[in-house]
C-alpha cells in the first residue's frame, strides 16, 4: 500500500517521542516508531495506532552507532520507497560538572544527540531533495540556547542541532524541504524524572509560567511544523518552554 507521506520520529517509545507519534498519525501517513531499548512500550503504541485504523510499524536501531543510524534511513526507503518528514527526537544526557566530566560521557551525548542527528538528516535529505518535497524537524532544547551548569555535553550538542538545522536549511531551501527545530524547556518525561525536589524548584523559579511542560505541548509544535501551515518557515527554533528563553 503507498502512503502519502512516510514518517520517522526517532526515540518515539516513550516520552516526546511518543507523543509526537501520536499526534502526527493519521491515516494518510505510514510512521515509524524508532526505539533502541524502548521494545515493549514502541510495540504497545504501534498496535494502539493500528487499531485506531493508523499505519505505523516499529523500527529499532541503537543510534550510538553511525552505521546503524545510516541504516535506519535505507532500510525505511527500501521497504516504502520514500521518506518525507523525520522527526530527530532521540536523545540523552550524560550530566557532570566540566571539570569531573569524562571523554566517554562527552562523546556518548556528541554521538547520539549530534552526529546520528547529522547521519540521519543527510540520508534523509538525499531522497527529499529528489522529490522536492520534504519536512527535517529536529529536537534540541532551551539549554542549546542558554547552556546548563552540568550540562556542557549536552548544551554542545542541542546548540550543534540548532546550528545544523540552519545551515542543511540553506542547501535544501530551493527544493522545497524545510528545516526546523523545536527548542523544550523542562518537560516531564523519564529525563527531567530523575531530577531532585530541590533541583525541581530552582527550575521552577527560572520559568515564567511556574509549571514544567508536557509531551503533548512540544508534540503540537511539531505537528504545525510538519503541516502545510508551516510551508514558508525554514531555518528557525521555535521555544516550547512556557517562557524561559526571551
Ligand atoms: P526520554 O524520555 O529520556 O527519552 C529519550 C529517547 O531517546 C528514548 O526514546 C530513547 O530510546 C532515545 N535514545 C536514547 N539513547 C538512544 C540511542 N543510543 N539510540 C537510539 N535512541 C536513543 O527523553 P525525552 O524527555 O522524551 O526527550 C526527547 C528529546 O527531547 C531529547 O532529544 C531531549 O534531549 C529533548 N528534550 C527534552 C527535554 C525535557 O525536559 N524532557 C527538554 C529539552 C529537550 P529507547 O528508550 O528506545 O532506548
Amino acid at each position: 500500500m503507498s502512503h502519502k507521506q512516510v514518517v520517522l520520529v526517532t526515540g518515539a517509545g516513550r516520552g516526546i517521542g511518543k507523543a509526537i507519534v501520536s499526534t502526527l498519525a493519521s491515516p494518510e501517513r505510514l510512521i515509524y516508531i524508532h526505539y533502541s531499548s524502548s521494545e515493549d512500550s514502541a510495540k504497545e503504541l504501534e498496535q494502539e495506532l493500528i487499531r485506531d485504523g493508523k499505519f505505523a510499524c516499529t523500527i529499532r536501531a541503537d543510534l550510538s552507532d553511525s552505521e546503524a543510524a545510516k541504516t535506519l534511513i535505507r532500510q525505511i526507503v527500501e521497504e516504502s520507497g520514500q521518506i518525507d518528514i523525520l522527526v530527530n527526537n532521540a536523545g540523552l544526557t550524560r550530566d557532570q560538572l566540566a571539570v569531573r566530566m569524562s571523554d566517554e560521557d562527552y562523546d556518548a551525548v556528541i554521538q547520539v544527540n549530534q552526529k546520528a542527528q547529522f547521519i540521519l538528516m543527510r540520508e534523509a535529505a538525499k531522497i527529499m531533495m529528489r522529490k522536492r518535497w520534504g519536512r527535517i524537524i529536529n529536537i534540541s532544547s532551551v539549554v542549546g540556547l542558554k547552556g546548563n551548569a552540568g550540562q556542557i555535553n549536552y548544551a554542545a550538542s542541542k546548540a550543534a542541532v540548532i546550528a545544523m538545522t540552519k545551515s542543511l536549511a540553506l542547501e535544501l531551501a530551493t527544493r522545497n524541504v524545510t528545516v526546523n527545530s523545536v527548542a523544550p524547556g523542562f518537560i516531564e518525561t523519564d529525563m527531567t524524572a530523575v531530577l531532585s525536589e530541590e533541583v525541581r524548584e530552582h527550575y521552577l523559579e527560572t520559568i515564567p509560567m511556574r509549571r514544567l511542560g508536557q509531551p503533548e505541548d512540544v508534540a503540537a509544535t511539531v505537528a504545525f511544523l510538519a503541516s502545510d501551515a508551516a510551508n514558508y518557515i525554514t531555518a528557525q527554533t521555535i521555544s516550547v518552554d512556557g517562557g524561559m528563553n526571551r
